[in-house]
Formats: C-alpha cells, sequence, structure tokens
C-alpha cells in the first residue's frame, strides 16, 4: 500500500473506477484518454466559464468581462438568480462560500471535493452544484452518483453536521428551459451505506492497482454492462495492455455517461 498511499481521488475517479475500470486505467494511469469532440469541449469549456461567473458574483466581483460576449452566459446567470433564493437573499445567520474545497484522509487515500456553493447554517447546511445540461429524467441515477454521495459523506466526516442535517440541491440551468433542481437529503443509514461502498471500492482498487503494477494485468470489467459495450472484448485481465483500439473508441466515453447518466469528467 505504500506505494499508493495518499493518491488524490475526486468523485470523477471514483465514478469512472466503480462504472469502468478499464476506462479508468487507460484514462488516469495510462494518460492515454479519448480526446473530447469538438461540440463535448465546447459544452465542457462553456460549464467551466459558468462556474467561474458563479464564483465571482457569489465573491461579489464584476462579471461584466465575462458575460460581455456571450448574452447566453449573461441570461443563465440571470435565470440562476432568479430561481435560487439562497442567492438573491443571503441569510442573516449563514455562512456561505463559492468553490468550497475539503480532503478527507480515507484508508490511506486523500478524497477530494469542491462544492460550487456551500451554505452552512447553525442547523443545517446546504451544498449547492450547478448544472449546464437539462435535470436528469432518472434522478436515482443521480441518487447514485458519486459526486452526490461523496458530497455528503465527506461535509459528516469533516464538521459537526448530522448525516440529517445536510443536503445538496443540483440546479440545472439549459436556456431556454427555467432552471430546474433536484434535492437530496441525507441521513445516518445512507452515510453508513457510503462508508461501506467506499472501502470496497478502494479495496478493489488497490487490488486492481497492485496487480497492473506488479504483474501487468488490467483492470477487470464491470459485469453489468458488457451485454452492450463492443469494449467488453477489447480489455480485460487476459489482453495485453498495449492493445490499440479502432475508431469506434470515441464512443466509448458515451457508453460510460449512458450508463451513469451524468455528463463527464
Ligand atoms: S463492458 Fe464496457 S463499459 Fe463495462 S467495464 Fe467493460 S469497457 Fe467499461
Amino acid at each position: 500500500m505504500n506505494n499508493i498511499s495518499l493518491i488524490h481521488l475526486s468523485q470523477s475517479h471514483l465514478n469512472l473506477l466503480d462504472t469502468c475500470p478499464p476506462q479508468f486505467q487507460r484514462v488516469y494511469l495510462e494518460q492515454l484518454g479519448t480526446p473530447l469532440s469538438p461540440e463535448k469541449q465546447e459544452k465542457l469549456s462553456w460549464g467551466n466559464q459558468f462556474h467561474q461567473l458563479m464564483q465571482q458574483y457569489e465573491l461579489g466581483l464584476s462579471v461584466d468581462l465575462l458575460v460581455a460576449k456571450d448574452k447566453q452566459m449573461q441570461n443563465s446567470l440571470n435565470a440562476l438568480i432568479n430561481a435560487v433564493p439562497s442567492l438573491r437573499n443571503p441569510s442573516q445567520n449563514s455562512w456561505k462560500e463559492a468553490e468550497h474545497s475539503r480532503t478527507l484522509k480515507f484508508k490511506g487515500y486523500l478524497l477530494t471535493v469542491i462544492y460550487d456553493l456551500l451554505i452552512a447554517k447553525p442547523e443545517k447546511a446546504e451544498i449547492l452544484d450547478w448544472k449546464t445540461y437539462l435535470k436528469p429524467e432518472n434522478p436515482q441515477k443521480l441518487a447514485n452518483n458519486w459526486q452526490t454521495r461523496l458530497y455528503l459523506y465527506i461535509l459528516v466526516e469533516t464538521s459537526d453536521y448530522l448525516p440529517e442535517q445536510i443536503s445538496i440541491t443540483y440546479w440545472f440551468v439549459k436556456l431556454p428551459s427555467q432552471p430546474q433542481s433536484l434535492t437530496f437529503f441525507y441521513d445516518k443509514d445512507k452515510h453508513k451505506q457510503n462508508h461501506e461502498d467506499l472501502k470496497v471500492l478502494l479495496n478493489k482498487f488497490e487490488n486492481w492497482l497492485n496487480e497492473y503494477i506488479q504483474e501487468n494485468i488490467n483492470f477487470p470489467h464491470s459485469i453489468n454492462c458488457q451485454i452492450n459495450c463492443p469494449y467488453s472484448q477489447l480489455l480485460g485481465p487476459e489482453q495485453s495492455t498495449s492493445i490499440t483500439l479502432n475508431k469506434a473508441e470515441k464512443n466509448w466515453l458515451s457508453i460510460i455517461e449512458e450508463i451513469q447518466e451524468v455528463s463527464l469528467p
């Protein structure tokens, strides 16, 4: 374990590790990630700029420069401010911070989260997260996503709040639709389950990583996605890590996104 101690892991790492270990190996260990399509790259860059805009707005800094050339950015900001009460009327008895980062040491790994906005009151704390796509049709998939689970888990582990005192709300901003939200509340049973599932996933990761480093064995496939995935035969413990994937590889991320129903990364 010494050689893999203090690895930083985010929710994106956990999601990919949980959903598609071979792709985790290629993206994070071999740096062979598939280049994003121009369309996806544009969406990602717009999303990043929107997050920067929200952070500047929360800090009380001018956002004029950021919205000057992009009316959609300005309209999205206005729509979100109108929709989210805590952005318009900050409560007297609360503390809040945009891009609030927390790290938890867990079984030799550093689990890291960055909350788009954390609002802390004496009796409860709320995590807010901005998404620049439409609200997903299946809320359960977002509930199961490691972003939801890790964000809530780490807040409890690094504060005095009880699980029942915290929640996470996703706001989905994609004009011309009105912003919509999804809130997930937490409790001690979910916290216990997250703790157990984290332990299991990180134990698996430790084993896969040791086998990969010491014996050149590829990370294994998940079992519940193989029927629909053309890559299930291409990578796995029996194949060489130097195998070359064909052009269709660019669809790989789409397949994983369909499984997660949440945009990567
Ligand atoms: S079957 Fe496909 S999606 Fe599932 S783990 Fe394997 S490569 Fe990933």
